[in-house]
Parts: structure tokens; sequence; C-alpha cells
């Protein structure tokens, strides 16, 4: 069975695509956009090497509709995500891959079967989304590989806060770095966990 290196697992999770899923986010990414959210899951080092298949049963037993995949770049790891993706697929779940790459990139060096949609393209700080939910920049385009998620898009973005038994305090769905200062000064010096890139 073929590990993933993980940075970050958030199961039953609604702020990360249509409806309720488990969020991943791979560690490492040597694309590395100037002003990334996420520069902590840059290095391949860190966070944990996790089986494939414990990942998609950790969705399973979140009752979740499906997987988001998120960056780091997931494509770093491309034999791991394609195995994944597939195991996922035969399990019934949908899935959602943000990466840096754009879908033609991408096309020549990774199996994009399992996937339903594709948030694809690098965060170009210089050209901020201002308008759709879920990306960035405005180069990042929405690319339905399936059927599955079209019309299923949320028209904005949700942040959510989870805040654990030891004061830790979770964040998932989109945060612009003003946004994560102006929360991180309302609540002052608790350990924040954050995530979304690419
Ligand atoms: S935005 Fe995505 S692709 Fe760009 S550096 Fe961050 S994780 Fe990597």
């Amino acid at each position: 069975m073929t590990n993933l290196q993980v940075g970050r697992l958030l199961s039953g999770t609604t702020a990360e695509g249509p409806g309720r899923r488990t969020a991943v986010w791979t560690q490492g990414c040597s694309i590395r956009c100037v002003g990334c959210i996420n520069p902590h899951l840059f290095t391949k080092r860190g966070g944990q090497s996790v089986p494939v298949s414990a990942v998609v049963e950790a969705a399973i037993d979140s009752g979740d509709e499906g997987l988001t995949l998120l960056g780091g770049e997931p494509f770093d790891q491309s034999t791991a995500i394609a195995e994944l993706c597939a195991i996922a697929q035969d399990a019934g779940l949908g899935v959602i891959a943000f990466s840096g790459y754009t879908h033609a990139e991408l096309a020549g060096r990774a199996d994009l079967s399992g996937v339903d949609l594709l948030v694809d393209g690098p965060y170009v700080r210089e050209r901020p989304e201002g308008r759709r939910p879920l990306v960035g920049s405005e180069n990042q385009r929405f690319v339905h590989l399936t059927d599955r998620y079209v019309g299923q898009l949320p028209w904005s973005n949700t942040v959510e806060v989870r805040v654990g038994p030891d004061g830790a305090i979770n964040l998932a769905g989109f945060l612009r770095d003003a946004d994560l200062e102006r929360f991180s000064d309302g609540i002052g010096r608790r350990r924040l966990g954050r995530g979304r890139a690419s």
C-alpha cells in the first residue's frame, strides 16, 4: 500500500467545497508561489506518512461525501494521489483537487482519472480574486473532469473554526492574510492551525 505525506487531515468539514468533506493538506510543494498562505507545507519533511487507504477510511468513517486535496502540492506525490483517488472513487467518494500546476501541465505527468474537479494554477499575488469563492487569484480555474460537482460549488467562502480540548484552534476554509491577522488579534496568543493553498 502506498503512503501519502500528509501535513494535515480534517474530516467533517463544510468549508472546503460542496457538502461535508475530508480535507487533506499534502506535505511538500515544489512550486512555492510568492504569498502562499501555507509556506509551512513547502518542505517535504514534516507531517505524517499515512497509507492512502487510511485517508479514505477516515472519510468513510466520518460520513463525508468526498475528499478535498490541497497543498502543499498534491501532484508532487502523483503516484500516491492517483492511488488515493482510485480507492476513493471505488468507495463512491467524490474528489476535488487543488493544484498549482495547470490542467495542461498535469495532463502529461499525472493520472487524473479519479479526480472529479480540478482547481488549477498557481497563486498569483498580483492578481487577487475578488469574486469567486475557493480560489485566491484570478488565473485559477475550475476544471470539471466529471459532472459530479457541476452547479454544486458554494456561492461564498466559509471559514470554519474548531477549538480542541487543549485550546488549540484549527481553521479551515479560505482565509486571506489580513483576515487571519484580524482573527489572530481578536483571540490573542492561542495556537492556530490553518489550511488552504493553491
Ligand atoms: S499556493 Fe499552492 S502551489 Fe502555490 S506555493 Fe502554496 S501550496 Fe504550493
